[in-house]
């Protein structure tokens, strides 16, 4: 208890919850992007011959996540994760060194045999909600300006890494204290996209 508290009493302001870590890129708080950046490069951690992606775009819906799917960085609790057109997206350099971690996965997570880092999730599946959009980890790139996260996905599922589910509050008091809204699934828009694709394709609703 503070001394201002013992004296005058009252509630303290809670401390910035700081010692609670999610993702490097947002630890120290969410970076804005820009509204004229119009794309650029990822590159893989290998130190030698790296792979080498060009994203010919803004990102959208960038976002940290949970699941046990998304690459994370090493000490990552959260992945974090964008979405682009997959017509933006083209391996530069390194090509051979990518392989597809579960072909059987409805997103196909290719990523550097050499350093593991997943450079970017494709749908092959025409019929599938996000098919179109490739995921993408910018965090990979040094450019500034790519699109902010804006919430947590999946956050349940952090526990199935391992994290203890007493850490829970914490980890999602601090996900709010980020401005990052944690949902256990993803985000309401993109959870409306899904079930207006699923209803349209059933026929129980109307194309627009
Ligand atoms: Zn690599
Ligand atoms: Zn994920």
């Amino acid at each position: 208890m503070s001394l201002w508290s013992r004296l005058f009493g009252g509630k303290e302001e809670e401390p910035a919850m700081t010692h609670v870590t999610i993702h490097p890129a947002v630890d120290g708080g969410v970076r804005p992007g820009s509204a004229s950046f119009s794309g650029g490069t990822i590159k893989c951690l290998c130190a030698s011959d790296p792979v080498v992606v060009e994203i010919g775009g803004q990102t959208a819906h960038n976002h940290v996540c949970g699941c046990t799917k998304c690459w994370k960085p090493d000490g990552a609790v959260f992945s974090q994760i964008a979405v682009v057109g997959r017509d933006a997206v083209t391996v530069r350099s390194g090509a051979n060194k990518l392989s597809v971690v579960d072909p059987s996965a409805a997103i196909q997570r290719h990523a550097c045999s050499g350093c593991g880092a997943h450079m970017y999730g494709r749908i092959e599946d025409t019929g599938h909600p996000f098919h179109g959009l490739d995921f993408v980890h910018t965090e990979l790139s040094d450019q500034d300006g790519w699109s902010a996260p804006e919430f947590a996905a999946f956050c349940s599922s952090i526990i199935e890494s391992g994290v203890n589910p007493d850490r829970m509050d914490g980890i999602r008091s601090r996900l709010r204290e980020l401005g990052l809204e944690p949902y256990d699934c993803l985000s309401p828009p993109l959870m409306d996209a899904i079930a207006t694709h699923v209803a349209k394709s059933k026929g129980v609703l109307a194309d627009a």
